[in-house]
């Protein structure tokens, strides 16, 4: 009888049995596992560094695969400096290209995210992540991948064939793209990338304007103007939901509150420019902030003033020093995000007791359906609330990904132990609500794939496992992910 192994997944309580998990150091390595794995159609379920925390971490969709990870394949290859191209293995996480980028004096934005400097470029680009520092849609960043299929075939995009630097010029290739096939499916694994960078500029402000609920249409409106804007450099652009410091906020005293937004929701965004065009870009953004007339005032915050402000409450008396010190560590490292280096704030919402899966939908920026999208929120917490879901929802965070969409991101914690069959039941609910709005995730965690697909976009997913069977008949790369 075979060995297996199980590998688990603290954030879902799930467990797996693998036959082996492996850790090859070179793309030869990956060729000849692929090539005896599709020999014997033996399944293999690739990651870069397994760390897609409340999406299933790193374990494979279904028992029986050998888990291979690429996270010793961490090389950078190289830096174009003309063309700000990064050339990288799968295991080179966040913060190893922040370190690579400090020593090497080379002053560009990290495609970072809220998981920290653990999590991967090549992985979360694959899974189509995003995060606040331009280019914030990782996918897009990703320029042109090396990498094998099923059969051992070598992939490479197609410029690349013709001449590699031409290759990362222009990603859309020649011919049917692709690499646009290659996100968020299952037919490839991907051994090595191009990546552009963005250079960081001088200055990098954050804005955050707290706003009431009722105002939510300005919000969406001043949104809508800003990112159809090409003559200002606004972006990362996020709403959060401040239910949570609210409730702290009522029991401090009047003087700390005074100092601390008073609503329930606050609107962040990055000014990045030269140090000359911040002035009359800074006063442009104002104006239009000013003309939608909303109740409270934004405020712009740089690294320095920020700094400064820490300063001051280091000289206050204790019992105030260690209520104001938070929200600006916080602001800190919100602005350090922005400004594309790594930081561990994500990581606030976790509690070692709970489990965490994702539910990000997507959502026309409109303010209607925005409306009707928090709504369905409304009642979800409704639902917690009498213990008819076991979520509870930590946080509400918009993103905007581009001029039309933004992506409400929650996450859902849940005591450690819950059945897992009420934890999927409870999620498939949510989704069917979404789908019964028009709404859908635009990422799933890895055991939620049995019904995924098929709530979702059945005829689409049919058509993507046709062409993939076609692709990779046996199923031996990333079985399942991301199709039934
Ligand atoms: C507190 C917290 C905050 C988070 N914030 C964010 C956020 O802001 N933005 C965000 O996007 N995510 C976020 N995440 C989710 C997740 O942790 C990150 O996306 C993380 O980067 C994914 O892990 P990874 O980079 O190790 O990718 P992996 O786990 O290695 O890869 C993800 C998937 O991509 C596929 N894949 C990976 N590598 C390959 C390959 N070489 N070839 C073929 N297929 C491959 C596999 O299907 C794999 O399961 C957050 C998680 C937590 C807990």
């Amino acid at each position: 009888m075979e060995q297996t192994t199980q590998v688990n997944d603290q954030y879902s309580g799930r467990s797996v049995s693998v036959e082996d998990v492996i850790y090859p150091t070179t793309s030869d390595e990956v060729r000849n596992l692929v090539l005896r794995a599709s020999a014997m159609k033996k399944p293999l379920y690739f990651v870069s560094g397994g760390r897609n925390w409340g999406y299933g971490s790193g374990l494979p969709v279904q028992d029986g695969s050998t888990l291979i990870s690429l996270e010793k394949m961490n090389q950078i290859i190289s830096f174009d400096r003309e063309l700000g191209v990064i050339e990288i293995e799968p295991g080179v996480t966040q913060g190893q290209l922040e370190r690579y980028l400090d020593e090497n004096g080379l002053n560009y934005y990290v495609p970072n995210t809220g998981a920290g400097p653990d999590g991967t470029i090549v992985g979360n680009a694959l899974e189509r992540g995003f995060g606040m520092a331009p280019i914030e849609n990782h996918a897009q960043g990703l320029l042109c991948v090396d990498g094998f299929l099923a059969d051992g075939t070598p992939y490479q995009s197609a410029l690349s064939e013709v001449n590699p630097k031409l290759g990362s010029c222009f990603p859309m290739g020649i011919g049917p793209s692709l690499d646009a096939f290659i996100p968020q499916s299952s037919w490839l694994v991907v051994t090595k990338a191009k990546v552009q960078l963005i250079r960081r500029t001088e200055v990098c402000d954050v804005m955050i304007l707290p706003f009431a609920r009722h105002e939510f249409g300005q919000v969406a409106d001043l949104l809508q103007q800003l990112s159809a804007r090409i003559d200002l450099p606004t972006g990362g652009f996020k709403i959060l939901n401040q239910r949570q410091l609210q409730h702290t906020l009522n029991d401090l005293p009047d003087v700390v509150r005074r100092f601390t937004p008073r609503s329930d929701w606050t609107l962040a965004f990055f000014i990045r420019s030269s140090k000359r065009l911040r002035r009359p870009i800074c006063s442009e953004v104002a104006q239009i902030i000013k003309d939608l007339k909303f109740d409270q005032h934004c405020s712009r915050w740089s690294d320095g003033k920020i700094g400064r402000a820490q300063k001051l409450v280091s000289l206050l008396p204790s019992s105030w020093r260690s209520l104001l010190q938070t929200p600006l560590i916080d602001l800190a490292e919100l602005h350090r995000l922005g400004d594309g280096r790594t930081s561990m704030i994500g990581h606030k919402i976790l509690k070692p007791e709970h489990g965490l899966l994702w539910l990000s939908p997507l959502c026309p920026l409109s303010s209607k359906d925005i409306g009707a999208l928090t709504r369905i929120v409304d009642r979800w917490e409704r639902m917690s609330a009498d213990n008819k879901l076991p979520f509870q929802i930590a946080t509400q965070t918009w993103t905007v990904l581009n001029q039309r969409t933004i992506a409400l991101v929650l996450p859902l914690l849940f005591p450690l132990g819950t059945p897992l069959d009420f934890i999927h039941k409870s999620y498939a609910h949510m989704l069917e609500e979404l789908r019964q709005h028009g709404f859908s995730p635009y990422r799933f965690p890895s055991d939620t794939m049995p019904y995924v697909t098929e709530m979702i976009a059945p005829r689409y997913f049919s058509l993507i496992q046709r062409i993939e069977n076609a692709l990779d008949p046996d199923r031996v790369i990333n079985a399942h992910r991301y199709h039934a």
